[in-house]
């Protein structure tokens, strides 16, 4: 038992500090919404963000949602467009061609997942570069791969957002991402190989994952299986960066009731890691506000504007 007054317990004593996601991104809007005033007194410039949904799937509802109050929230403008789950591809590229030379629109987002007769590559490859700022595109995947530039996707610049704020010098640590996604494992492995980590990537194939695990100083998980990585596969003091959002849903007195838990088994991890994002309340606030930020990033490359200089 700990002295009286000592203020600590054993238990607080051995667990990590919680990376608070929402803080940072609020942290993130709030610089966001200073440079879109300034672009505006200074440029005459407002940001404009478009997003398409397609369908109506709840979750990409609540998502578009979220997306426009956020950008009206900070100053910019919010452009949707909402189009039938039967929508052709031929009619949702005439939409993103004409955003594409709408001067009023700086970044354009079309919701995933969309309807099976629509090809996502040939959505993602249609919008133009740059105002493409999920990062999702050829041009944007090459910058970054080749050069580190480009418009990066949010979920990853979310996560480096993080481990900058909370690890600080990412220089010659171990990292290990879990998953090799196109949106969130790839472009994460590009921005810690900037950073200068020694970065391993696992997926469904890795032999021995609680080994690699073990060996990481900086663990991400983007995988969608839940809670998958256990506390006794992570190193002693590691920084645990869990992406996963999966739904589970538990038996209550009023029925099933749903609840969020990541890929990362947060109650085993949180008594070895040295930081840990929890799920909901970790990576997922800072992914809309890396979209802001890409944005407003967007907005001032269209326009000619050092964003350094706001
Ligand atoms: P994908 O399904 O596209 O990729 C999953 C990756 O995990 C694949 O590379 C896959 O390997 C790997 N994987 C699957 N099973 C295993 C296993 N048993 N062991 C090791 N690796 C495995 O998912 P996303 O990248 O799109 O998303 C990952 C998670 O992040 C999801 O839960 C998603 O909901 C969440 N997410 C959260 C966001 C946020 O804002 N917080 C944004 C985007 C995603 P392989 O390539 O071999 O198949």
């Amino acid at each position: 038992m700990p002295e009286p007054g000592s203020g600590t317990t054993p238990d607080s004593l051995s667990r990590a500090r919680i990376i608070d996601g929402r803080a940072a991104a609020a942290a993130v809007r709030t610089e966001v919404s200073r440079q879109v005033s300034v672009l505006a007194a200074r440029h005459g410039v407002t940001p404009g963000l478009a997003v398409i949904l397609v369908g109506d799937d709840p979750a990409s509802e609540v998502y578009v949602r979220n997306k426009g109050r956020q950008t009206r929230e900070v100053g910019m403008r919010s452009f949707e467009t909402r189009l039938p789950a039967s929508t052709p591809q031929s009619e949702l590229l005439g939409h993103i061609a004409r955003l594409n030379v709408d001067s009023a629109v700086h970044g354009i987002l079309v919701q995933f997942p969309l309807p099976p007769q629509i090809d996502e590559r040939t959505i993602i490859d249609a919008i133009a570069p740059h105002k493409d700022v999920d990062g999702f595109s050829i041009i944007n995947t090459g910058l970054l791969a080749a050069r580190g530039t480009g418009m990066i996707p949010c979920t990853p610049l979310g996560c480096l957002l993080l481990l900058k704020q909370y690890v600080g010098e990412l220089s010659g640590q171990r990292a290990l991402v879990i998953g090799r996604s196109n949106i969130v494992g790839k472009p994460m492995v590009q921005l810690l190989l900037r950073e200068h980590c020694t970065v391993t990537v696992a997926h469904s194939r890795t032999r021995d994952l609680a080994d690699e695990c073990r060996r990481a100083d900086i663990l991400i998980a983007a995988i969608g299986k839940p809670q998958m990585i256990k506390g006794d596969w992570i190193r002693p003091g590691a920084t645990v960066i869990d992406v996963g959002i999966n739904r589970l849903s538990l038996p209550s007195a009023d029925g099933p009731r749903e609840r969020l838990v990541g890929d990362v088994d947060f109650e085993s991890a949180v008594r070895v890691a040295g930081a840990i994002t929890p799920v909901p309340g970790g990576v997922g606030p800072m992914t809309i506000a890396c979209l802001l930020r890409n944005t407003v990033a967007a907005a001032c490359a269209q326009h000619g504007v050092d964003p350094t200089g706001l």
